[in-house]
């Protein structure tokens, strides 16, 4: 057994880290207070390989793993969870499906200016009205000639509202299976397509420096060639994408419990109290050897899921194993380096206070915390 990382996959680590602390730290607090996206920073982590870090080559990617991309969403997430969350719904739940699914010609014509970074793709499964239970799909397409014609709305959608954002793939309901159940398929709609209206973002309690709008299509028309994939795929299409995703996630949430564990200790070395350094206190220490080690073993159970995935072996349960529990963890994380802060952690000035409004979302994105323990009975036969 060998848990240690292969040179280029520190070489990786350690380059993002460095970019984390230099280039975004300084400047994401207040693209986080004003709600405004991070542009340069995106351009710079284009300029840096990461939106092509687990594609081939022969696409424009860097030619490495899905490992590599967990690892640099734990550094990035580890200073700021907005810039994490845009580059790992722009690989994992944007580029991703054209890769896996599309044809060459989709590949060929979206593939080289996604994995570059210089353009943004959202993926749109989750609707006013469902999100866990993606089978309630409401938005329809029908083919009418050589169209889809697509009527509905999605809600939440990470990415599909920048300047940059070249596309939207949706999961619609294209017909009826035999056993009387929804025909699912994904359909690429390229931004600007007339009915496809983006509606202004939302107001989020965290994530404020990351893309998220409600999408709606009236009789909105693109050609039977965005088919991505089969048509009827689209159910296994998404889980698919979801399974991975769901490392990529647990990767995010160890990222910020271990910012957690970073700021505690710088702060309670130097914050006084009763005449000594908080840190000098059992109490303190005991709650910061609790972080270090729930951010430990949760990176222990991504790193497990993701070395089953590069494998080719099952990875399911074990992929939201580690979603379900480092997500836990970054919320308890964030709550007690709030609570070493003390008044202080309540200040959006510290980022622990980020951090813990961008805590909640893991236990609710790609997956709620309820939904992971429902794969995890299901693969263990209940
Ligand atoms: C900031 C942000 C970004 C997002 N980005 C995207 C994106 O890019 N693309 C996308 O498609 N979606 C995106 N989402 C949507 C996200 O994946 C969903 O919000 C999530 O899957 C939960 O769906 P829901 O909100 O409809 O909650 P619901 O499914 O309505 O769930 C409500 C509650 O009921 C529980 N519940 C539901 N069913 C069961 C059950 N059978 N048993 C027990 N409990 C159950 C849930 O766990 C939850 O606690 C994003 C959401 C947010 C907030």
């Amino acid at each position: 057994m060998d848990f240690r990382l292969s040179e280029e996959h520190e070489a990786l680590r350690d380059s993002v880290r460095d970019f984390a602390r230099e280039t975004v730290a300084p400047v994401i607090a207040e693209h986080y207070e004003r709600h405004t996206f991070p542009y340069e920073i995106v351009r710079q982590m284009g300029k840096m390989g990461l939106f092509g870090l687990p594609f081939p080559e022969e696409h424009g990617g860097m030619g490495g793993d899905y490992f590599a991309l967990c690892l640099a969403l734990e550094e990035l997430a580890r200073v700021d969870s907005s810039v994490a969350i845009t580059l790992e719904a722009a690989v994992s739940l944007g580029a991703m499906p054209i890769y896996r699914f599309g044809t060459a010609e989709q590949q060929a014509r979206w593939l080289p200016k996604l994995l570059s970074g210089e353009a943004l793709a959202g993926f749109g499964l989750t609707e006013p009205g469902t999100g866990s239970d993606a089978g309630g799909t409401r938005t329809r397409a029908v083919l009418d000639g050589d169209e889809w014609v697509i009527n509905g709305s999605k809600a939440f959608i990470t990415n599909s509202g920048t300047d940059i954002t070249a596309l939207v793939t949706v999961t619609a309901v294209t017909g009826t299976n035999p056993d009387g159940s929804k025909e699912l398929s994904t359909i690429i709609v390229p931004s600007g397509t007339p009915g496809f209206t983006v509606a202004p973002g939302y107001s989020k309690v965290g994530w404020n420096a990351s893309d998220t709008h409600e999408l709606t299509f009236d009789d909105c028309r693109v050609p039977a060639g965005n088919l991505l994939g089969e048509r009827g795929r689209g159910f296994a299409q998404f889980l698919r994408i979801l399974d991975e995703g769901r490392i990529a996630i647990a990767a995010l949430a160890v990222g910020l419990a271990q910012g957690c564990v970073d700021e505690s200790v710088k702060y309670a070395k130097e914050r006084q109290a009763f005449g000594q350094p908080i840190g000098n206190y059992q109490a303190i220490q005991f709650k910061i050897a609790d972080m270090e080690s729930k951010a430990h073993t949760a990176r222990l159970a991504y790193h497990d899921a993701a070395a089953r995935m590069l494998a080719g072996e099952p990875f399911k349960r074990q992929a939201a194993i580690a979603k379900l529990h480092a997500s836990t963890i970054a919320v308890d994380n964030a709550r007690e380096a709030t609570q070493i802060h003390g008044g202080y952690g309540f200040m959006n000035e510290y980022p622990v206070a980020r951090f813990w409004r961008d805590s909640k979302i893991l236990e609710i994105g790609e997956g709620t915390s309820e939904v992971q323990r429902m794969i995890i009975a299901r693969d263990l036969g209940l």
